[in-house]
């Protein structure tokens, strides 16, 4: 007697949505969420950190997102993952370019965010510099955890954001920092055998 309920206390408006009352642009915003593609542009250690994501242990098929494309016209989500060196930066804005509207950035480590620990002049201070980011993932790396919480705050901004806008070509993205999450769970010592478990 839920449903009924709820709208005799508040009309229509007061069911939830399902299949049959929900709006046409909630449908596409699911839709786009669950199915942001990334382009495969790992750079440098933060990028073993992205595939561990991507591993059967933290399996990002959960999101949608298992599915990491070469060609950037059939990805929705760049995830810039390690230090940007001035002779990349040129070749990261062409890929940036070539992929699709809508499509986001999710800037991954210190280094791209800021240059982290690479303050010279080889590497750009700020991956921002070159595309608009929309989530930065704090961390050196950052665990999978922290890049599972800049995806998922990702997936509350495309939930939530306009569907038809265009990004303007030399646009902020939504500059979103999310708080660093350290790893879960400690690596538990692998006995062969008889040999003694390592210690430290
Ligand atoms: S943030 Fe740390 S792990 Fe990531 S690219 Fe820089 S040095 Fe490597």
């Amino acid at each position: 007697m839920g449903a009924v309920q709820d709208i005799l206390d508040d009309g229509l408006g007061g069911i939830q949505h399902n299949a049959l009352t929900g709006k046409v642009e909630d449908l596409i915003r699911w839709a786009r969420s669950r199915s942001s593609w990334g382009a495969t542009f790992g750079l440098a250690c933060c990028a073993i950190e992205m595939m561990g994501t991507g591993g059967s242990h933290y399996d990002i098929s959960r999101f949608g997102m298992e599915v990491f494309r070469a060609s950037p016209r059939q990805a929705d989500v760049m995830i810039v993952a390690g230090r940007v060196s001035q002779k990349m930066a040129p070749v990261l804005r062409q890929v940036y370019d070539q992929m699709m509207e809508p499509k986001w950035v999710i800037s991954m480590g210190v280094c791209a965010s800021s240059g982290g620990m690479f303050n010279n002049y080889a590497i750009v201070q700020g991956v921002d510099q070159i595309v608009p980011v929309d989530v930065y993932a704090p961390g050196c790396p950052p665990t999978p955890e922290t890049l599972i919480h800049a995806i998922e705050t990702l997936h509350g901004l495309i939930e939530t954001g306009e569907i038809m806008k265009r990004r303007a070509a030399s646009g902020a993205g939504a500059n979103v920092h999310i708080t660093e999450i350290p790893a879960a769970v400690e690596p538990t010592p692998v006995l062969l055998g008889n040999a003694p478990a390592r210690v430290g």
